[in-house]
């Protein structure tokens, strides 16, 4: 059976490339009926903290994932936070170094710095050195008396490691490049080196799906689980994969520092999780060459870690907004209606709560429908509806009003006055007609009219808007321009 793990840090806002690697590993579960186990790992006191770990468990449930196992609702190999269960990695270490796979090193950070520095001036593998593999008895004592404190350390074996890359095939990794590495700390914290292959092994995790930036670490935690299954902790080695990177502007790697790349960001701008995710998993996968837009479940019927591809992805904000904009537009209008609702209230709404008028809202929902690309644009888009005034924005004014708007407006709102008001093809001929008398156009007749009853130059179809909002406003509205 299948068994994959997300398993963040708690450090910092949750960002896109995380979200990515959560929604892969959730779809390769789902797609194989397999199971999606929530690890957390927060061993790193320094860094993680529970506003983060909150803030996690949040956006993985707006994002629509579940989990098999793990926080909140627990599982066979509970707890799920790292911090929880110390005594297992301690207990570990211990089989290791008992067992010869591990030792103690004593070598100090100016011993390893001052040999690393000669081994590149001589152009030699600048990794540890192996220094403490072999250490007499006499030289541990000495150590001793030094009052050293050790560092443990996995001993490498000496031969090649090679491994199938579920993403990029066969590679191997020769052991100058992959030396002796750190496991327990000094002050005998255990680290991320120790403690997320032990728990991918107890966890009996089949599938390491992971970013590219994790591939080095690959090499040293697969001879760690050969450890692990002569020691009888391990059953086998799971099957890893290395998700392609993340590039940003100027084709740099999308850093979590960079404001594009944080997740609350899109929540706030009113990203649907289905159009965010559908755009995520298009960052190293496609569902086939002419469709860029689908649903979450259209995309684990299809996934297929094989299809992932190892060249680096290029985040595209547009195209992230643009299938957005697809996925409001496939929202049936009740579920567009209902999502819209923070964007509504205080504080995003600048209108008072008892000026809201759902039935209003509610008329002209289809029409912001197809237009918006993400949901907060709506504010703006229906607050003419709402507010007792529309917003005064001078520069729009400007731009709308020339010489002879005056003259329109007064003749628009004669024939508006007389016009059908359930309906707004009416509405359009009043202005149309209006225009004609005044030698000008459709388009630049219902400018002026438009900025005088809504504030702004753009927006909504406007005699649908003028319809919703009703005569006696609108009418008022230009009454206030003319004045
Ligand atoms: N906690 C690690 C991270 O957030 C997990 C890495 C892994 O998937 O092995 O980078």
């Amino acid at each position: 059976p299948v068994r994959v793990r997300f398993c963040p840090s708690p450090t910092g806002n949750p960002h896109v490339g995380l979200v990515r690697t959560a929604l892969f590993n959730w779809a390769f579960a789902r797609h194989h009926g397999g199971t999606l186990v929530f690890r957390i790992e927060d061993t790193d006191a320094a860094r993680d903290s529970e506003e983060s770990y909150e803030q996690l468990l949040d956006s993985m449930r707006w994002l629509g994932f579940d989990w098999d196992e793990g926080p909140e609702i627990g599982g066979p190999h509970a707890p799920y936070r790292q911090s929880q269960r110390m005594d297992l990695y301690k207990d570990v270490a211990h089989k290791l170094l008992d067992g010869g796979y591990a030792y103690y090193c004593y070598c100090s950070a100016t011993e390893l710095d001052a040999r690393r520095e000669a081994a590149r001036a001589a152009g030699k593998p600048s990794g540890y050195d192996g220094h403490c593999r072999a250490l007499t008895d006499e030289q541990i004592a000495t150590y001793r008396t030094e009052d050293r404190e050790p560092i443990v350390r996995f001993r490498m074996p000496d031969e090649a490691i090679t491994f199938t890359d579920l993403v990029r095939g066969e590679l191997t990794f020769t052991p100058e490049n992959v030396p002796d590495y750190g496991i327990v700390r000094a002050n005998g914290a255990p680290l991320y080196t120790l403690v997320n292959p032990v728990d991918d092994a107890l966890m009996e995790i089949t599938h390491v799906l992971r970013g590219e930036d994790l591939l080095s670490s690959t090499p040293r935690q697969i001879a760690l689980y050969k450890a692990l299954i002569e020691l009888g902790v391990a059953k086998s080695v799971p099957a890893f994969g290395h998700l392609p990177y993340v590039m940003g502007e100027g084709n740099k790697k999308l850093s979590k520092r960079d404001p594009q790349s944080s997740l609350n960001l899109y929540r706030e701008r009113g990203f649907l999780p289905e159009g965010l995710l559908n755009y995520l998993s298009l960052l190293g996968w496609s569902l086939s060459a002419d469709q860029d837009v689908f649903s979450i479940d259209e995309m684990v019927a299809a996934f297929d870690i094989k299809d992932v591809v190892p060249n680096p992805a290029r985040f595209d904000l547009k195209k992230c907004e643009a299938i957005n904009a697809d996925h409001i537009r496939r929202l049936d209008v009740k579920a567009f209606v209902e999502a819209c609702g923070p964007w509504l209230k205080a504080p995003h709404a600048p209108w008072a709560p008892e000026d809201f008028d759902q039935t209003k809202w509610e008329a002209i929902a289809p029409y912001a429908q197809t237009r918006l690309t993400v949901l907060s644009d709506i504010t703006q888009n229906v607050d003419f509806l709402f507010l007792n005034e529309p917003v005064e924005d001078e520069a729009s004014w400007n731009k709308a009003m020339k010489e002879g708007s005056d003259a329109l407006l007064r003749t628009a709102r004669a024939k508006l006055e007389t016009a059908d008001w359930t309906s707004a093809e009416s509405l359009k001929s009043a202005v149309l007609a209006a225009g004609e008398e005044h030698g000008l156009k459709l388009g630049k007749a219902q400018a002026p009219v438009r900025v005088a009853v809504t504030g702004r130059t753009v927006g909504l179809p406007l005699f649908e808007s003028l319809e919703v909002l009703g005569k006696e406003k609108t009418l008022s509205r230009i009454d206030a321009a003319l004045a």
